[in-house]
């Protein structure tokens, strides 16, 4: 793969290899307990095993009756006496033969009872009940152990825990999970010309942005995000904060200062205090970006601009620290929709170009680009959706397929 005019970049794909190869997950050792209403996006110390059935018996589907399929007749409808009432949070009796039970959605079926019928294909009183012709055997019974089998592994050591995680461990009775403790993620804004939000806008000035992008994306992630402000452009204070940040997290994260001009010193002071492993990726926007340690911590020092924060924080360090923090899942997987646009020449590299994902009238996912592609430019991330891809040396065309990855999907 040749990066035509611009040697030396580094392929995306090249550089998170690289990179994911660098990174040491925090030990084991580095694990909490914590409750399970409170694991969203924690990641699991520990396979997670069952030590029950879910459900715990055969149970009702329906509001119904629960009858042994063996005492309805071989054609036309069944009268059967009522023998007992069965609402949830009833332990049953077993049922007499030749008898029906009245029983209630997620009621315990019970012994010697197969099938239910809802109550609307049945007529009854409080003696009996009349049950449609040829019923089928086993009919709205959630069968013990459907949805897991004691001692099977629900979850694996890795596992970033979502919404539906918390139920399914609450399901079978786990109160709290090992989880290793929240990487520690110190981040900061280089750049004279920053200010922030809230205070009045000196002449050449702009207000700092790349801060709070990060700090979204941080606790997005769940890390535990050390916020150390600005630096200014000097090797001094930079090389002081990157000793800071070094000293407090297990990850650092910089914006701006990383190019080639005599203001950025974040490269010069890496190389300083540790190495530089990488720098300058063939992604756009956000070329010039570095990876290396600071006094034995990683460090990524990501470009300025912040439409070039936002994505070199999406799809290179995101994974870079979330395998740091020990989870499994970290890759993102693009999906393919139709590209509503052009883009005919070859890519000299990779652009995630911000995007918008719409259905035609046949429900067919297509891309449109949401606006202004420049590196400066945030408010087509906001707008946007997702990225889509041009991969580095391909072209675009509308009416073809084009790789997609969901903001939903690199974000959080
Ligand atoms: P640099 O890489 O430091 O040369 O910055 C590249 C561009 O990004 C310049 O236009 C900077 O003003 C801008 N920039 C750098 N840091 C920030 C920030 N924290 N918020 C908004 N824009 C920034
Ligand atoms: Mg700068």
């Amino acid at each position: 793969m040749s990066c035509c005019d611009q040697p030396g970049l580094i392929p995306v794909e090249q550089a998170l290899e690289k990179l994911l190869n660098a990174a040491q997950p925090i030990t084991e050792t580095e694990t909490e307990m914590v409750a399970v209403g409170k694991a969203l996006g924690r990641v699991l110390a520990a396979d997670q095993q069952s030590t029950v059935d879910v459900p715990p018996a055969d149970n009702s589907a329906m509001d119904g009756f629960a009858f042994n399929s063996v005492d309805c007749k071989e054609s036309g409808q069944t009268t059967l006496p009522l023998s007992q009432r069965i609402p949830a949070g009833v332990a049953p009796q077993s049922l007499q033969p030749g008898t029906a039970a009245r029983i209630f959605t997620g009621a315990e079926v019970p012994s010697g009872a197969d099938t239910v019928i809802m109550q609307e294909n049945c007529q009854w009183d409080s003696d009996q009940v009349i049950l449609p012709a040829e019923p089928k055997a086993g009919d709205n019974v959630r069968p013990r152990g459907q949805d897991i089998q004691s001692g099977s592994i629900i979850m694996c050591r890795g596992h970033r825990i979502k919404p539906q995680d918390m139920g399914l461990l609450a399901s079978v009775g786990i109160a709290e999970v090992p989880v290793y403790r929240r990487l520690k993620v110190a981040v900061l804004s280089t750049g004279d010309e920053l200010v922030e939000p809230g205070s009045d806008l000196p002449p050449g000035h702009i207000y700092n942005s790349n801060r709070y992008t990060l700090a979204g994306l941080m606790e997005a992630q769940g890390f535990d995000y050390i916020d150390l402000g600005i630096v200014p452009d000097n090797f001094e204070a930079t090389e002081q904060a990157l000793r800071k940040a070094a000293a407090l997290a297990d990850c650092i994260v910089t914006s701006g200062g990383v190019s080639v001009g005599e203001e950025d010193h974040v490269k010069a002071c890496v190389e300083k205090l540790g190495s530089l492993d990488l720098w300058r990726l063939a992604i756009k926007p956000g070329k010039p970006l570095a990876f290396g340690n600071v006094l034995g911590t990683p460090i990524l020092g990501l470009p300025g601009n912040p439409a070039a924060v936002f994505v070199t924080c999406a799809i290179v360090a995101r994974p870079f620290l979330l395998k740091t923090q020990g989870a499994n899942d970290i890759l993102p997987t693009p999906i393919q929709v139709i590209a509503d646009f052009d883009r005919p020449k070859p890519a000299k590299r990779q652009e995630y170009l911000r995007a918008m994902l719409s259905l035609d009238e046949n429900g067919v996912a297509h891309a449109q680009i949401a606006g202004n592609q420049s590196s400066g430019v945030l408010s087509t991330a906001s707008v946007g959706n997702g990225f889509a891809v041009h991969s580095l040396n391909g072209t675009i065309t509308a009416g073809e397929p084009v790789p997609f990855l969901l903001f939903s999907d690199v974000l959080y």
